[in-house]
């Protein structure tokens, strides 16, 4: 398994390794690098977003804005959250085990769009729920 490893610091820059290279985004690594050691995927740059985005959860009246480097634990650990999506929590707590959810984030279940992907349920819910 041999690739470079980048981590920009701005989205402009992650775009330009986007389009020169055949790269793929990195958050926490527990999809891709499985992935990449079955070699069902060989990028030739991996790009760890971890450089860029603050993580962050912001509530605004009837939402919740995760930021994109957010893992399972810090949605686990933010009373405000548990308070308010009872039902996602549970499924979060279902995902993995402590490891994994330390590292994990729902940005890298959505866009790894498996169909075993528990996040992509949640999201329903939280649809569900805005309603
Ligand atoms: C031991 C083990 C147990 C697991 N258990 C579960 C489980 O119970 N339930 C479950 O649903 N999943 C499980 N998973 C899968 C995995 O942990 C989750 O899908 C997790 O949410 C992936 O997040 P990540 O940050 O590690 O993604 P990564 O591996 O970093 O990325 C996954 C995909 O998303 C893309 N990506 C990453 N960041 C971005 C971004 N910012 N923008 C666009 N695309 C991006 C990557 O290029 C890659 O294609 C397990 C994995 C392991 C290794």
């Amino acid at each position: 398994m041999k690739f470079k490893y980048y981590k920009p610091q701005s989205i402009d820059e992650i775009s330009e390794l986007k389009s020169k290279y055949n790269a793929k985004l990195l958050s926490g690594g527990t999809d891709l690098m499985v992935k990449m050691r079955a070699k069902v995927c060989t990028p030739e740059v991996v790009i760890d977003t971890k450089g860029l985005e603050k993580r962050d959860i912001k509530f605004d009246e009837n939402k919740v804005i995760i930021s994109m480097n957010t893992t399972y634990s810090e949605l686990l650990n933010n009373d405000e959250f548990v308070k308010k999506y009872p039902m996602v929590v549970e499924i979060i707590r279902k995902i993995g085990s402590p490891q994994i959810r330390n590292r994990a984030t729902p940005i890298g279940n959505i866009a790894n769009a498996s169909p075993a992907g528990d996040f992509l349920l949640a999201t329903y819910l939280f649809r569900v729920m805005q309603r």
